[in-house]
């Protein structure tokens, strides 16, 4: 096989294992023979829409095995993956179709109106109910032909572009090649018990890295079952778990913090439960307590999306000895803590976080100036993220060097929304940080000035935000103030925003 690439695997693994449950999605068992037989199809009629080698194809939806599909027929024509954010509005998401310059997208019907005059699409594949000129996926799979398809990929061949925001100018493709998701899928197995008999519980967005990288590659190359969920719920989180005997389940805090306030948690059958995974934030010690209490334990990781993500890694056994810790580099990765001018931190120190290895992107789709800002000529990547590491060795992340906070497993790029707030006509000034929240981590409050002498309201903002940005992007808290706090360089002191009490009633 000449394809080294992802797209090779559905054959691989229908070679191995033909019979075995590969996905289980909406109640349906799809064996390994299938996925082959499927994708490859899939390939056929996209190469027929004119797909060649390097060609983007983006997806547009909530977790489906279509979105699996789609990604392995690209994969085998050499093609590159771009999976969208499902919540962004309409305006972020045109922006990236238009920047990874797709030619084919396939949406789910939840997405219709962000869909409606995206540019330069060639092909529009509905899941369901096309409109005018689109083609429906089923009919458009079915209509490719099964012969093998055998087009040369190479391992350094770019695989992935995913978009993640900045705290500058737009968001930003990062790309990951097929090489950088074989060794994160190394790195996991590492550090966990992968099994061929492995039962995983697929409820984080897929278009995440760590959702599709963390959990349903490495299963997938073990030949072990992947349940995908379309959304995450927790009753349908529990009834699967009993009903499949999940194995290995990953999520972020908001996500087992919610799974455990069920009423539920106190008898369900959690006996099949051998890998519970965490990433995107430090689990507080209390949860960790709580799961304890009904003999589960965490394992913890530590990365970004163009570190494929895994960065570091804490093991189960670890996870109350080092209590706060995001872990120790995975395996095939190097781990930096420095100094603002470069050299080693001592144990202890802060100092901004750096990683080098297989795993770590090699830039920004089209973007060479955020890639020679964000890599050094020895392939060091620039997290952004502040920590220290204690004389084990194990780091911990206290801050971010970026101006980001995570809602409910997303992040948000306050300069992001401050752009946005900017362009409404009655603000003279906004900042926006992240506070505290029971639910969701963090949510973001913003302080809004507006221009002289014009009234302005939390409600007269709430329409104009709601139409150009994510949900999950909004800020909660909105504060008219007269004016904002500026550090002695003139800087608005974002710190003290964030320690400003809430307004009675607002109160997380
Ligand atoms: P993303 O690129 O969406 O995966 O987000 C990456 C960012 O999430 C990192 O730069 C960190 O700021 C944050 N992050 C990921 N894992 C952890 C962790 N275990 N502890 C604290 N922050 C984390």
């Amino acid at each position: 096989m000449r394809n080294a690439g992802l797209g090779g695997w559905p054959a691989r693994r229908a070679l191995m294992s033909p019979n075995r449950t590969a996905f289980v999605f909406d109640g349906r068992a799809v064996s390994h023979a299938e996925v082959h037989e499927r994708t490859t199809r899939l390939a056929s009629s996209l190469r027929d829409a004119g797909v060649r080698a390097g060609d983007r194809v983006a997806y547009l939806g909530p977790n489906h095995v279509a979105f699996v599909e789609t990604m392995f027929a690209t994969h085998l024509l050499g093609g590159i993956f771009v999976p969208l954010n499902f919540r962004l509005a309409a305006p972020e998401i045109a922006y990236m179709v238009a920047d990874s310059g797709a030619s084919v997208l396939v949406y789910a019907p939840e997405c219709a109106t962000a869909v409606r005059g995206l540019p330069g699409l060639s092909t529009v594949v509905a899941l369901e109910s096309p409109m005018p000129g689109e083609l429906e996926y089923e009919t458009f799979l079915s209509g490719g032909d099964a012969t093998p398809i055998d087009t040369p990929v190479a391992l350094d061949d770019i695989a992935l572009i995913l978009y993640t925001s900045g705290t500058t100018g737009r968001p930003k493709g990062a790309m990951l090649s097929h090489a950088n998701l074989v060794w994160n899928c190394f790195n996991i197995m590492a550090g966990v018990d992968v099994a061929s008999t492995e039962v995983t519980l697929i409820s984080a967005p897929l278009f995440h890295v760590a959702a599709l990288n963390q959990t349903l590659l490495p299963t997938f190359l073990k030949g072990g079952t992947s349940l995908i969920m379309p959304s995450w719920d927790v009753d349908s989180c529990y009834d699967l778990i009993e009903k499949h005997r999940v194995t290995w389940m990953f999520g972020v805090t908001a996500m087992f913090a919610a799974f455990a306030r069920s009423p539920r948690w106190a008898d369900a059958d959690l006996s099949s439960l051998r890998t519970l995974m965490s990433g995107g934030a430090a689990i507080p010690v209390a949860l960790i307590r709580t799961y304890q209490q009904r003999g589960l334990v965490f394992c913890q990781g530590y990365g970004l999306t163009e570190t494929s993500p895994g960065a570091t890694f804490l093991e189960a056994g670890e996870s109350v000895r080092k209590v706060g810790s995001a872990g120790v580099p995975v395996f095939f990765a190097n781990v930096r803590v420095v100094r603002p001018d470069g050299t080693e931190a001592e144990a202890g120190e802060a100092g901004e976080v750096l990683i080098q290895g297989p795993n770590v992107t090699p830039g920004y789709w089209r973007n060479p100036e955020a890639t020679a800002a964000a890599l050094t000529e020895e392939g060091w990547f620039h997290s952004g993220d502040i920590a220290t590491l204690d004389d084990e060795g194990h780091l911990y992340i206290v801050d971010r060097l970026k101006d980001m906070y995570i809602s409910g497993g997303e992040n948000v790029y306050p300069a992001e929304v401050e752009g946005v707030l900017f362009e409404h006509p009655a603000v003279a000034e906004a900042a926006v940080v992240g506070v505290p929240d029971e639910k969701w981590g963090e949510v973001g409050r913003a302080f809004v000035v507006p221009r002289d002498g014009v009234a302005l309201t939390p409600a007269d903002l709430a329409d104009f935000l709601r139409s150009r940005l994510a949900k999950y992007k909004i800020p909660v808290h909105v504060d008219i103030v007269d004016a904002l706090p500026r550090t002695g360089s003139g800087k608005i002191h974002k710190p003290e925003l964030r320690t400003r009490p809430l307004p009675p009633g607002a109160a997380p």
